[in-house]
């Protein structure tokens, strides 16, 4: 059969800076999916794009063409409002484990399908996956199950859900186009837009520490996520929230589903559980729930029934201990006063040597792997005392995760902080 285009002139179109056209992006998404338009030439035009960008208009056709070339899932049969949470990455985010129960302990229900730890930044899937037992592929029958049953499910998203967008991301990993607005927005969006949620909140990180480092830049990228979102008649609103600093006090997967209990048995991390109140109002609000009180929902212990339920659904054990590193290594700090920073990037990177993140795809994390974080930024300390404790199954991990560690934190300096809500959107 002959083909509707050819590559070459997109590219070419791209390139010489002029908008591309419905057809012709509904053919270049469909014929690289079919194997048509060569990794090659789609490199090519995903630079093009991040050189020259691309209008709302271009955008939201881009991102239509990966949603069509798979499945959309629908919760209709569920007969309640559904709701999700997306962040576009950090460190120390293990905001989804809290909130994915709390949300549908005040009665709205979360189809929460996340991802794996992308270079220095954690993924959910890896954080659960620390759970004895506890298994992250689900059909969509076992998804709608455990739905039903505990009114959350944090699970991997099927091959089936825009497939373009897994082949497109593996590409843009390998051709430093990762860091443009419309291929991130697209690919969030895609796959948010395909899951059939009724309701999104996105939480899109900037600072050290996050894709985005630059406010502005986090701002558009939250613009045109929530523009595409409302197109397509999902009730979206985005919060672009800090990621200068790590969140909590705990980098690593078995670490924070730690301390993501602890937040689900009303303690945790002042910052953490601010948050996470914050992002499941916000998840209530645009799913039009008008149930219990998140605060209350901590505190009666009702979040953390739904999540030993929803862990439980998924063959995990709530009650087994969590597994820990083989050894660790104490950090103190060099001086004595208030900590004034304390890079999110470089504590990303080194939780990321000590095994809790991978270096290849299909690599294993280390589950105790992680480091955790003794003070924080506005904290007083003194010079001798333990700041970091960095935990690992190899030793010989240490030095690289303590090299990656070097001058991260400042002491006594006027240093600018982000808020931790930055901006809102909707
Ligand atoms: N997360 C995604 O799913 N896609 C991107 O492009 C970046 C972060």
């Amino acid at each position: 059969m002959s083909e509707a285009f050819a590559a070459v002139e997109i590219i070419a179109a791209k390139r010489d800076r002029s908008e591309l056209t419905d057809p012709q992006i509904d053919w270049i998404i469909d014929a690289y999916v079919r194997g048509k338009v060569a990794d090659e030439q789609m490199s090519a035009l995903l630079m093009a794009i991040l050189l020259n960008g691309m209008n709302t208009r271009e955008i939201s056709r881009w991102t239509d063409a990966m949603i069509n070339s798979g499945e959309r899932m629908s919760w209709k049969s569920l007969g309640k409002p559904t709701v999700d949470k997306h962040s576009t990455g950090g460190v120390g985010d293990k905001i989804t484990l809290p909130l994915a129960p709390l949300v549908a302990a005040c009665g709205a229900a979360v189809p929460q399908l996340s991802g794996r730890g992308l270079g220095h930044t954690g993924g959910t899937l890896d954080k659960m996956e620390a759970i004895s037992g506890w298994r992250a592929a689900l059909s969509n029958e076992e998804m709608l199950q455990v739905l039903k049953d505990c009114g959350a499910v944090i699970c991997a998203a099927g091959s089936g859900l825009a497939p373009a967008d897994k082949k497109l991301y593996a590409l843009r990993d390998v051709t430093a186009t990762v860091q443009a607005i419309p291929l991130i927005a697209s690919s969030i969006m895609s796959k948010k837009i395909a899951e059939g949620t009724g309701a999104l909140v996105l939480d899109v990180k900037t600072g050290a520490g996050a894709f985005m480092s630059e406010p502005a830049n986090a701002n558009e990228l939250a613009q045109t996520m929530v523009e595409l979102g409302k197109r397509a008649g999902v009730k979206t609103r985005a919060l672009v929230t800090a990621m200068d600093v790590p969140l909590g006090l705990t980098a690593g997967n078995a670490l924070e589903v730690r301390e993501s209990i602890e937040v689900l048995q009303g303690g945790g991390p002042a910052d953490v559980v601010e948050l996470t109140l914050i992002l499941a109002r916000e998840m209530l609000d645009a799913a039009e729930v008008r149930g219990k009180d998140p605060e209350v929902a901590l505190r009666d212990g009702s979040a953390l029934d739904h999540w030993r339920r929803m862990v439980k659904a998924q063959g995990g054990n709530p009650d087994a201990p969590l597994p820990k590193a083989k050894e660790n290594s104490v950090i103190t700090a060099e001086e004595t006063g208030v900590i004034s920073a304390m890079n999110a990037l470089q504590v990303g990177i080194a939780a990321w040597r000590l095994g809790a993140g991978r270096e290849r795809q299909g690599e294993k994390v280390q589950a105790g792997a992680g480091i955790e974080i003794h003070a924080k930024p506005g904290e007083s300390i003194k010079a001798g005392v333990p700041l970091f404790t960095l935990h690992s199954d190899e030793p010989l991990r240490f030095e690289r995760a303590k090299s990656a560690l070097a001058g991260a934190v400042t002491y006594n300096k006027n240093t600018e902080r982000l808020p931790l809500i930055v901006t809102r959107v909707d």
